[in-house]
């Protein structure tokens, strides 16, 4: 068992962890950072692996965050294929799954989130693929072969990207979706646009069901949906949701909130000298007066760098307003601040077709916007979110105007 001191202990190798490397080295040149990744690989961006990684238009060294030489060169030990196990607070060490033990000044979690398994018997037979993960990507791509059946069970972000690109690579694909319309979350006119855009492009949408079971059947497999369905495919991909890497956190007593870990505006914990960035992270957002924890890109990035920041001395608060985007066959959808209902919606342009937006409005504030390849709408929109501009005073330009 090998004892080893570090000034930054960074656990979890995605991109808050290089993020959060990037964030202590703008203000701390030499002090020393050891990460501690489960997964064999420098951090990498997932969004390629549901779109142009999978497609196999973007090659694997086009995934990383940064190669090799840059964690080199900033002096950062990278432990890859290393799980953290345990996490005492008090003595301010990491146990990692070899017997090593790392004392830390100050700590950063970023353990981001697996594929939530498929509650129904048959989830994990062979075949049956989920995709959180470069090598879940790598298997599925080798597997999705034109003229195969794939049925994607789920029709959240995931299963329509994933669905996207099964069809682009010649697959014949069947989505299951538990919704009326795929991606109801974002109201009617972004719901009826997103189910006719998969429809337009093949992808054949079961709406109001869901798999009970899956099954061996001949040299495939068959899925069986609440609904009485039996859906015969070569390839299933289960994309219900993530489950948010919380053990270590958990058994180490810190406090949690919204499935994630509990930090303040600085994305400090419970615990002292432990900070934590990413999709686990649940932080105060002075703008919604609410806890909020986003497993988006984005948020990675920017929770990721503050809190290298912090660790590192900054003390600043964290502001940056939620973003995310998708990319489904020629849609490019992105969506900025955070509602969970709204007292009415402001559609921008003609929602049959793209370019449009929409603008959720509660309690005369837009609180958060879509925009469907109208990625010049997202600035100005930030603007009107974060100053909190009156609806009712604007109405005419927000519905019609130049933003
Ligand atoms: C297929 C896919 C497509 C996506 N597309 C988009 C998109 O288009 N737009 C968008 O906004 N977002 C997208 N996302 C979401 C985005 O990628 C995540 O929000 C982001 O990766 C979160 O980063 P993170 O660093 O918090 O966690 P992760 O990227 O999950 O990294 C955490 C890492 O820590 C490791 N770890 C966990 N526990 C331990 C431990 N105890 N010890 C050591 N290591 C540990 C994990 O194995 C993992 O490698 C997508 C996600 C997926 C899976």
């Amino acid at each position: 068992m090998t004892e080893q001191n570090a000034k930054y202990v960074i656990v979890g190798g995605g991109l808050a962890a290089a993020s959060a490397v990037e964030g202590i080295r703008e203000l701390d040149k030499d002090g020393s950072i050891i990460i501690v990744a489960r997964e064999v690989e420098l951090p990498y961006h997932r969004p390629p692996l549901s779109k142009d990684f999978l497609r196999g238009e973007t090659p694997q060294a086009d995934v990383y965050v940064h190669n090799e030489d840059y964690y080199k060169q900033n002096g950062v030990v990278a432990l890859i294929g290393r799980e953290a196990v345990a996490l005492d607070t008090a003595a301010k060490t990491v146990r990692v799954d070899d017997g090593s033990v790392f004392h830390y000044d100050r700590l950063l979690l970023a353990t981001g989130c697996g594929s939530r398994k498929l509650d129904a018997p048959g989830g994990d037979l062979p075949g049956v693929h989920y995709l959180r993960t470069l090598a879940d990507s790598h298997r599925l791509k080798q597997q999705i072969i034109a003229g195969q059946r794939v049925v994607i069970i789920g029709a959240g972000f995931i299963g329509v990207e994933v669905a996207a690109s099964a069809a682009q690579s010649g697959a014949k694909v069947t989505l299951l979706n538990k919704g009326k319309q795929v991606w109801e979350m974002f109201g009617p006119q972004v719901a009826t646009f997103m189910t006719g855009v998969l429809e337009q492009h093949g992808i054949e949408i079961i709406h109001e069901d869901s798999a009970s079971a899956i099954e061996q059947s001949g040299s495939g497999l068959r899925v069986k949906t609440n609904g009485g369905r039996n859906l015969d495919a070569d390839l299933v991909l289960a994309g219900v949701g993530a489950t948010p890497y919380t053990d270590v956190a958990e058994q180490a007593g810190m406090k949690m909130a919204e499935r994630g870990v509990d930090v303040n505006q600085y994305l400090e914990s419970s615990a002292s000298d432990v900070f934590v960035a990413g999709d686990i992270a649940a932080f105060d957002s002075a703008l919604y007066r609410r806890k909020m924890r986003v497993e988006h890109w984005d948020v990675a990035q920017n929770t990721g760098k503050a809190a290298g920041r912090n660790m590192a001395g900054a003390h600043e608060e964290y502001t940056t307003l939620p973003y995310f985007f998708s990319d489904v066959f020629d849609v490019a959808m992105e969506y900025l601040g955070n509602v969970k209902d709204w007292d009415e919606l402001i559609v921008r342009g003609d929602p049959s077709q793209k370019p449009f937006s929409v603008l959720y409005v509660k309690d005369d504030h837009i609180g958060a916007a879509i925009f469907i390849n109208r990625n010049e709408e997202v600035e100005p929109v930030r603007k009107l979110i974060v100053q909190q501009t009156s609806v009712r005073s604007e109405r005419p330009r927000l519905q019609f105007g130049e933003l």
